[in-house]
């Protein structure tokens, strides 16, 4: 099968991670940027397979994870109106609020509803004038094309019943904060393949130059993954930082302009509150003034109250790479997928979850009593 069973090749596997054994010298910490990566490196295993001078951290892309408790307290907030039909991405209705998830709001009546793709909520909107439909427009450059052109679409067709929340984040000014941190351990990036595809390269070389990091575009296959790091480590060895792009099957040096194009006749960047993170300075997508009426925020009188986060829940500090998923004296107790305490537990690409699924494929040195 042409672009997989040739990036899960067993025999290249082996080759590669020979060829970073060789390569490797002394102990470095790589964070992998975004969740499904990390999916990919534990699934397969290549954790355990990594010489133990490479320690792999998580970093914090996965945008379920992401998304700040006061935009799902907005979110439940609004599903519980008797004339809203409030709809997302499967993963985003478990996730806890303050007080409760969107799934336990749907368990109390509330008319919440898993889709796949934003322009099926603006379908729901054609096909339910009575009703207001809100989706709740998760994701990081990924999946903010699609959420764009729903709005487009929206205001083409003239719809006055439907909105979006967005909560929209951005990779490039994560990878800063984290790197501005002082407690940082990230020597070097993968950067997640699929945000460059949409948005190119570009916004990777200022990062490089900046920091003095090495930064590898990466895919999200076994092979591809190994490759990246050896990429990575034979700049970190040699001193070198530069951006090397190894998914060049997908990504182009400029990216998707179609799809930059839907996404700035939209939103506008700002400053956003990442779960666990803090405020990133301009790190988010909001909808723009002229769009205002698609925008659920600003179309609804939605209170704001205090929210509160789960105090023994460290995904922050998981996502900035300082801990990992089996530090956290919950994991596999107290935080189990069936009952998430946090977000990462909760995702496919949450890294509690994947290591969750995956724990009897981890290292021996990973494993603690759970
Ligand atoms: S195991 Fe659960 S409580 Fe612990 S960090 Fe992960 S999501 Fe939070």
């Amino acid at each position: 099968m042409k672009y997989l069973t040739e990036y899960r090749d067993p025999v290249l596997a082996a080759q590669y991670l020979d060829e970073i054994k060789k390569t490797v010298t002394r102990p470095w910490t790589i964070m992998e940027v975004c969740g499904g990566q990390t999916h990919s490196l534990v699934k397969y295993g290549l954790l355990q397979m990594l010489p133990k001078e490479i320690t792999m951290v998580h970093g914090p892309g996965c945008p379920v994870c992401v998304t700040p408790t006061h935009l799902i307290d907005r979110a439940v907030f609004l599903a519980k109106q008797s004339n809203i039909i409030m709809c997302s991405f499967g993963d985003m209705l478990r996730v806890p609020g303050s007080e409760k998830s969107l799934l336990q709001a749907k368990a109390e009546g509330a008319d919440v509803r898993i889709l796949y793709s934003p322009l099926e909520a603006v379908n729901l909107a054609q096909q339910n004038p009575d009703k207001e439909v809100v989706f709740f427009a998760v994701g990081f450059e990924t999946t903010a094309p699609a959420n764009a052109l729903s709005v487009i679409q929206a205001h083409q067709l003239g719809l006055k019943n439907y909105s979006i929340i967005a909560s929209h984040v951005l990779v490039p000014p994560a990878m800063e904060a984290l790197l501005s941190d002082p407690e940082t351990v990230v020597q070097a990036f993968l950067a997640a393949g699929h945000v460059c595809t949409i948005m190119g390269n570009s916004e990777y070389y200022p990062i490089v130059e900046k920091y003095k990091v090495p930064i590898v575009v990466t895919g999200f296959e076994p092979i591809d993954l190994l490759h990246g790091i050896l990429m990575v480590v034979r700049q970190l060895e040699k001193g070198e930082y530069k951006m090397e792009n190894q998914y060049a099957r997908v990504v182009r040096e400029r990216g998707n302009l179609s799809a930059q194009e839907a996404i700035k006749e939209i939103f506008e960047i700002s400053n956003r509150m990442w779960r666990g993170m803090d405020i990133i300075p301009h790190s988010g997508l909001e909808v723009k003034e002229k769009y205002a009426a698609f925008d659920a925020t600003q179309k609804f009188n939605v209170p704001l109250k205090e929210t509160k986060e789960n105090e023994s829940c460290i995904a922050g500090a998981i996502m900035k790479g300082l801990r990992k998923p089996l530090d956290c004296i919950n994991f596999g107790t107290a935080c189990k997928p069936s009952h998430p305490l946090g977000a990462p537990m909760v995702s496919s690409e949450g890294s509690c979850a994947t290591y969750y699924h995956f724990y009897s494929a981890l290292n021996e040195v990973e494993k603690v009593e759970v």
